[in-house]
Order: C-alpha cells, then structure tokens, then sequence
C-alpha cells in the first residue's frame, strides 16, 4: 500500500509541474468557471463539444496540487470521450472521493484518475479534487453556474 500510496504522490507532483491542456481553447463552445473558497482553487475549464463529443479541453487557473493535478488528469480522462461517458465518469470519480473511507472502493474504468482513492480520507482535499469536475459538469450542461465546492 505504501508503494501505491508513493506512486500516486509522484503522478499528482508530475501534473502540478506540468499539467497537462492547460490554457484556453480558441475553438470551446461551452465554458464554466469554478472556485473553492476554502483552499482558494480557482479554475476556468473550455470544452470542445462537437456531435456529442468532448472535442477537446483545457483549462487555467490556480490552486493547490491537488485541484490542479485533478484538473490535469481530468482533461486527458474526458477528451475523445462522448458528453455521456465524461458524466459517467463524474460520476465515478464523485463516488471515488466521497465514498466512505471504511467501505472498499471501486476503481474499475478509473484508470489514472485512481491516484485520488486516498483524498475521501482528508475532507478538505475531497473539494479541491472534485472542483474540475464539478466545473466540467457546468461546461457540459451550459448552466453557466460557478461550481463551487463549499
Ligand atoms: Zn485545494
């Protein structure tokens, strides 16, 4: 466990380093912004969606190493992917970082985004985690609500 556990460590300080789709998106056609107030992540996520299809996706904006990590595996989780598979895996991520730490988590289809499995333990990381992807959902469903993570 501790192996894993050290492992994650390195792929969240590698997309803090360098995160990956980072900037704005000249072609987006939806956009939101998102902001936790209690960590003082800020971040602004620009889709491409075109025939149901995350086109492409960037985002910009700052915060601690875990928003911007999770911002950064979010944007190379959803892109290729159709508007319904990145909501599933909203979803999937949603339940990997709330899920209650005694229960056994479920990481099937997660892939890379597994490296948060340890955030449900620390309740102030679960809404930097979750941050990016409850700004995409706004993208995606065009509400124009800033996400927040209170
Ligand atoms: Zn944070």
């Amino acid at each position: 466990m501790s192996d894993l556990r050290e492992l994650y460590q390195t792929v969240i300080l590698d997309h803090k380093k360098q995160p990956r789709n980072f900037g704005r998106l000249e072609s987006a056609n939806r956009e939101a912004d998102g902001n936790n107030p209690l960590c003082g992540d800020v971040i602004h996520v620009d889709l491409e969606i075109e025939a149901d299809e995350v086109r492409d996706v960037r985002f910009e904006g700052s915060g601690c190493a875990i928003s911007t990590a999770s911002a950064s595996l979010m944007t190379q989780a959803v892109k290729g992917k159709t508007v319904a598979e990145a909501l599933r895996l909203f979803e999937s991520f949603q339940r990997l970082a709330t899920s209650d730490p005694s229960q056994e988590q479920d990481t099937d289809g997660l892939g890379k985004l597994a490296v948060f499995s340890g955030v449900r333990e620390f309740p102030m990381r679960v809404k930097c985690a979750t941050l990016p992807w409850h700004t995409l959902r706004n993208a995606i469903e065009g509400s124009g609500n800033v996400a927040k993570t209170e």
